[in-house]
């Protein structure tokens, strides 16, 4: 009933107000199709690590020599375009409606062949959370594993450090410092149907969902926290990739 009433409010909110893209401004969605549509796709010869663009498909020297600990990264667009703008305006302009139209643009085709079987979002500091009101990878995070049919766990991975938003930090090699020991994996057991946290990551294949892949040191860090808790398999998903390059 209460969906129902939803539904039918934005219906005749939109008849009011229709919505407007948020690129372009054309009438009609809130990003439209020829924006999706020239929005630049990551190219199929990248590094499957980091997005690093490679002569062939395959993983580079970097990430082989620092042993990622990341297993595999899902990103179709690049941040540098239409669907960038959408993930700005979601995340910075707080237009919570363009969550569902950005988990569709999830390729999950992709993911499927991966086995996963938890969808992890990257999570907040509590306090920025708060300020923020909700967390955009949280959200993107339900819609996703809606989609492949997987568990959501949002009350795995805290944050138990606040750090410097991620654009202020000069450097990837800074970057990766300042997370040093910023996520952990919640010990025993919570919430009303107690879970044992540990158990449910033990041997476990993850997908853990962030909106931007940037220098990856925030998932990273992640994977080498679930990793540590047992999980077999860490995988990330994020709408887009900012090639490193792009940030000097
Ligand atoms: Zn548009
Ligand atoms: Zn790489």
């Amino acid at each position: 009933m209460i969906a129902t009433l939803k539904d039918f409010t934005s219906y005749a909110l939109n008849l009011v107000f229709p919505p407007s893209c948020v690129h372009c401004g054309r009438e009609g969605e809130l990003l439209c199709h020829i924006c999706v549509a020239e929005s630049t796709t990551v190219q199929s010869n990248w590094c499957r690590k980091c997005a690093e663009p490679l002569t062939r498909a395959g993983t580079c020297t970097r990430c082989v020599a620092e042993r990622s600990s990341l297993d595999r990264l899902y990103s179709s667009y690049m941040y540098d375009s239409p669907v960038g703008s959408a993930i700005k305006a979601f995340k910075f302009d707080d237009i919570r409606a363009l969550g569902p139209v950005l988990a569709e643009l999830f390729n999950i085709e992709a993911m499927r062949r991966s086995n996963a079987e938890l969808a992890v979002p990257v999570p907040l500091h509590s306090s920025r959370s708060r300020a923020r009101g909700y967390n955009q990878s949280e959200v993107l995070g339900r819609l996703l594993s809606r989609r492949l049919g997987i568990e959501f766990r949002d009350d795995v991975l805290v944050r138990v450090r606040d750090t410097t938003p991620q654009t202020g930090q000069p450097t990837a090699v800074a970057r990766q410092r300042s997370l040093a020991s910023v996520f952990e994996v919640r010990s025993g057991v919570t919430g009303s149907m107690t879970k044992n946290i540990a158990r449910d990551i033990d041997g476990k294949r993850v997908l853990l969902v962030d909106d931007v892949f940037t220098t990856g040191s925030t998932v990273k860090s992640c994977a080498a926290t679930l990793k540590s808790a047992g999980a077999s398999w860490v995988g990330v998903v994020t709408l887009a990739v900012q090639p490193i390059g792009a940030l000097k």
